[in-house]
């Protein structure tokens, strides 16, 4: 089957204060329709610049990302505003995005205007029906973003993507601003309705234990590099990349303590700055099997096991089992 999503060695660099910042460099991965590819780092990692390279809300630097066929950057202004209906993405804050002098019900039926889609009456009624499917009350159409909950406004932003019958929704940090039960609600609703219309997802977050429920692949990204891929059960039961390997005790270790919370910090150290990455495996200061290879010369992507990929010196070396 084709796939709904390809992205094939996609770079973006911004220039910092005279310096070159690679946020996102050669970046590739394959999305099927209806599966959810989770993309995991910490703040820097590129996460974010990569989401809105898909949609082309930021032009890469090279590289393709066909949608559906249709090679993005070849794409026309005026085709790209059809084609942006069928990918949408959900903010962190879903305030940023809604106009606060604008009931919610008026917001999702002028997502639906500006896309010409059905009538002013017809609009009116799928608001209503849109906001009973993502779990809020008829009464919500009438509120204002201020008067709403943090996961009462996600919901309704996730209502306003829906409204446009997408194919694709980028879910940027969805649910790191809300309680933890709310998170478990939010993505409880988030997989009910990939079921119910086949919605593609590319989910991305700091956090692998939020990922780990939607997610069949997962990407972790190190510095603007993809550093592991796998499909998501095989990331949590044979993670290969040292950073991997972290990240999965981090969630594992819940720190109750305010020592064992130091103690988890010291040992997985700060992010470099991605001005002024390390030499070598970018990974390297922070590694706990860190090599002298690893300090001067960049490890390539190597194959794990079919569809799972690490970028580490350790991969088909004898040492690797100490890695794991
Ligand atoms: Fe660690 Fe070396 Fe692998 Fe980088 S290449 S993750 S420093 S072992
Ligand atoms: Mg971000």
């Amino acid at each position: 089957s084709n796939p709904l999503l390809q992205v094939e060695n996609v770079s973006k660099t911004f220039r910092v204060h005279g310096k070159k910042l690679h946020a996102v460099e050669n970046v590739s991965f394959t999305l099927e329709a209806g599966k959810t590819l989770g993309i995991v780092g910490e703040s820097g990692s590129g996460k974010s610049t990569l989401g809105r390279m898909v949609l082309r809300l930021l032009e890469s630097d090279k590289g393709r990302i066909i949608f559906d066929g249709v090679d993005l950057s070849r794409v026309k202004k005026k085709e790209l505003r059809a084609l942006r209906q069928n990918m949408q993405i959900i903010f962190q804050d879903p305030r940023a995005s809604l106009n606060p002098r604008m009931s919610v019900g008026d917001a999702i039926e002028d997502a639906m205007a500006i896309h010409k889609i059905g009538t002013k009456a017809s609009r009116r009624a799928r608001v209503v029906e849109l906001l009973e499917r993502v779990g809020l009350p008829d009464e919500i159409q009438y509120a204002y973003p201020h008067e709403l909950s943090g996961g009462q406004l996600q919901r309704v932003g996730i209502a306003r993507a829906l409204s446009l019958n997408p194919k694709l929704i980028i879910c940027d940090e969805p649910v790191s601003a809300l309680d933890v039960s709310i998170q478990v609600q939010v993505i409880q609703l988030l997989r009910d309705l990939q079921e119910e219309f086949n919605l593609t997802y590319i989910f991305i977050s700091h956090n692998l234990a939020v990922v780990e429920y939607l997610s069949d692949e997962i990407a972790v990204l190190y510095l603007g590099e993809v550093v592991e891929q796998a499909p998501a059960d095989e990331l949590f039961q044979a993670p290969t990349h040292p950073y991997t390997q972290v990240l999965l005790n981090s969630i594992l270790k819940i720190p109750d303590s305010p020592e064992q919370k130091q103690e988890m910090q010291s040992i997985q150290g700060e992010v470099p700055s991605p001005l002024n990455p390390p030499k070598g495996c970018t990974f390297h200061p922070r590694c706990p099997f860190a090599m002298d290879v690893c300090k001067t010369a960049k490890p390539d992507k190597k194959a794990v096991s079919e569809g799972h990929y690490a970028t580490c010196h350790l991969v088909g070396r004898s040492e690797a089992a100490h890695a794991n």
